[in-house]
C-alpha cells in the first residue's frame, strides 16, 4: 500500500481519526443505495459522487474496497417511519404496474444517471427482496436475544430493553429519555411498547402487494432490517466504513447499529462517514416546493428553475468543489461557475495528454520544481485530510497553471527536468481522470471533425481567405469550441 496517513471523520466518535482498516489491504464499504420509486434527483447525486471518491482515493491508494450498496425495493414506508404505505408499493399502484416492475424501471434509471456521473458501479448491489430469508434470520436472532416482541404478526425491536446495556442514540447524539418525551404516542392505538421501537418485521394486511411467509405470519421486513441484513452478509459482522447521507443518520443507521449489536454483541461498523444535504437557491429539496430537480432534467436543462442544461460532469465537478460535510447550493450562477471550472480542468488534460518532454538547453529551475513538488504534496494532503476534495482541485489549478506555461511555451519543459516533468502531467492526469473521475464528454466523432475543420481553418489561413477563416472559428465558437491559433500551431480548447 502507498504510504499515507489518511484521516477521515467519524460520525460516531465527532472527530477526524486515522484510518485503519481492520484487515489490510481489504476494505469493506457499504453505502445506503436509493429507494426505487422514482428517478434520481441532486439529493442521488450527491452519496453516489461522495462515496465513489472515498472508493477511488482508496483503490488508488491500493487499498482493495469491496463496495457494497444496496436497492431498496420493498420495506420504506412512506413518511420514514414504521406507518403509511410502502413508496414503491404506492407508485405501482397509481402506474398501475407491478411493484417489481416500479423498481426495476427505476433501478435502471438510476443506473443510467449514475453512469452518467461517471460512478464506479458496486462491486455488489444487494436488493432487500432477494434477501428475505436473511432478514427473517435476523429477526430471529434479535428475538432470541430478547431484544424484540412480537405482537400480532409484528415484530418490533425493544429500544429501552436495548439501551439497558448499550446506549441508543450514540451516533446522532440522541439520548433516549429525550426521544420518549419527544415521540408522540399514536394515542394508545400503536402496537409498539414505546414510541422509539422500531419495525422489524410487520403484518401484513390481504391488499398488501409485497409479502413473505415468515414464522410470525405473511408480513414484510422494516426499513432498517436490509442493511444490517446485506452488509453482515457481504462484509461481515463488523466492517470498516458506513457511508450514507446525513438524513439517514437517525433513525436509519442507528437501528442499524442498534440491530447488530442485538444480533453480535459488537458495534458493526469502525468508521461512519455522513455527507451533508444540498440546497436550491438557499432552500431544502422538496417535491411541495417545486424545486425538485431531477439528474435528467438538469443534463437536459428543462425545470423552470434552469437558465440552461448542466452536463453530468459539470453536476460532479459541482459536488466535489466542496468538502462533502458541508451543505451545497444550487444555483444557475454557481453551477455555471462549475461548468467554466470543469472545462478549465478538461482543457488541461487534453493538454498533458498531447506534451512531450523535450530536452533543450536551458537550465533547470529549483524553484520551479519546488512549487509543482509543493502543488503536488498538497493535492495529496488534502485528499488525505478527510477527502478534501474542495482543496485538492485548488492545487490542481496550480499544476494546471505549470501545464498551460509549457503549452503556450512560455516554459521550457527542461526547466523541471525529465523526471519532475513526467511527474506533473501524471500527477494531473491520475488526479483528474482517476482519483476525481471527472472525464472529457464528447461523443466518438467530435475530434475528428474539430481537427477536419482545422485543417479547412489552416488552409484559408494559407491562402489568405479571411472570410473563411472567420466562418470556421465563428461556426466551432457557435458549438462551444475555441480556436487556438498560436505562433507555431493551431489547436482547439472548449471554450471556458
Ligand atoms: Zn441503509
Amino acid at each position: 500500500m502507498k504510504s499515507h496517513n489518511l484521516k477521515l471523520y467519524n460520525t460516531l466518535s465527532r472527530k477526524k481519526e486515522n484510518f485503519q482498516a481492520i484487515n489490510p489491504p481489504f476494505v469493506g464499504l457499504y453505502v445506503c443505495g436509493p429507494t426505487v420509486y422514482g428517478d434520481a434527483h441532486l439529493g442521488h447525486a450527491r452519496p453516489a459522487i461522495t462515496f465513489d471518491t472515498v472508493n477511488r482515493y482508496l483503490t488508488h491508494l491500493d487499498y482493495r474496497v469491496r463496495y457494497v450498496r444496496n436497492i431498496t425495493d420493498v420495506g420504506h414506508l412512506q413518511g420514514d417511519a414504521d406507518e403509511g404505505e410502502d413508496k414503491i408499493a404506492k407508485k405501482a399502484k397509481l402506474e398501475k404496474l407491478e411493484p417489481m416492475e416500479i423498481a426495476q424501471q427505476y433501478t435502471d434509471s438510476y443506473h443510467r444517471d449514475m453512469a452518467l456521473l461517471n460512478t464506479w458501479k458496486p462491486n455488489i448491489e444487494p436488493r432487500a427482496t432477494g434477501h428475505i430469508p436473511e432478514q427473517i434470520a435476523l429477526v430471529e436472532a434479535i428475538l432470541k436475544e430478547g431484544l424484540a416482541y412480537e405482537v400480532n404478526g409484528s415484530v418490533y425491536f425493544d429500544t429501552l430493553k436495548y439501551n439497558e446495556k448499550t446506549p441508543y442514540g450514540r451516533l446522532s447524539g440522541r439520548v433516549i429519555e429525550e426521544l420518549m418525551s419527544g415521540s408522540r404516542d399514536l394515542d394508545g392505538q400503536s402496537e409498539k411498547r414505546n414510541p422509539v421501537d422500531f419495525a422489524l418485521w410487520k403484518n401484513a394486511a390481504p391488499e398488501h402487494l409485497m409479502k413473505w411467509e415468515s414464522p410470525w405470519g405473511i408480513g414484510f421486513p422494516g426499513w432498517h432490517l436490509e442493511c444490517t441484513a446485506m452488509s453482515s452478509k457481504y462484509l461481515g459482522n463488523h466492517f470498516d466504513i458506513h457511508g450514507g447521507g446525513m438524513d439517514l443518520m437517525f433513525p436509519h443507521h442507528e437501528c442499524e447499529i442498534a440491530q447488530g449489536n442485538a444480533c453480535n454483541h459488537q458495534d458493526p461498523v469502525n468508521y461512519w462517514m455522513h455527507n451533508n444535504m444540498i440546497t436550491i437557491n438557499g432552500q431544502k429539496m422538496g417535491k411541495s416546493l417545486g424545486n425538485f430537480i431531477t439528474l435528467q432534467e438538469l443534463f437536459k436543462g428543462e425545470h423552470k428553475l434552469l437558465e440552461q442544461a448542466y452536463s453530468p460532469m459539470t453536476i460532479r465537478y459541482f459536488i466535489l468543489t466542496a468538502h462533502y460535510r458541508s451543505t451545497l447550493d444550487f444555483s444557475n450562477d454557481a453551477l455555471k461557475a462549475a461548468q467554466k471550472g470543469y472545462k478549465k480542468l478538461i482543457n488541461g488534460l487534453r493538454i498533458a495528454k498531447m506534451l512531450e518532454y523535450q530536452t533543450s538547453d536551458v537550465p533547470v529551475d529549483e524553484k520551479q520544481i519546488e512549487q509543482i513538488e509543493n502543488s503536488i504534496t498538497n493535492a495529496y494532503r488534502a485528499m488525505d485530510d478527510d477527502f478534501n476534495t474542495a482543496q485538492a482541485i485548488g492545487h490542481l489549478f496550480n499544476l494546471l497553471k505549470k501545464i498551460n506555461s509549457i503549452y503556450t511555451g512560455q516554459l521550457k519543459p527542461a526547466v523541471f527536468g525529465e523526471e519532475v516533468f513526467s511527474k506533473l502531467i501524471s500527477t494531473f492526469i491520475t488526479f483528474v481522470e482517476d482519483i476525481l473521475g471527472l472525464t472529457e464528454e464528447k461523443s466518438d466523432t467530435q475530434n475528428k471533425m474539430i481537427n477536419l475543420l482545422l485543417t479547412l481553418y489552416s488552409e484559408a489561413k494559407t491562402a489568405r481567405d479571411y472570410a473563411k477563416v472567420d466562418e470556421i472559428r465563428a461556426g466551432l465558437k457557435d458549438l462551444g469550441f475555441v480556436v487556438k491559433d498560436m505562433k507555431d500551431k493551431i489547436d482547439w480548447a472548449y471554450e471556458e
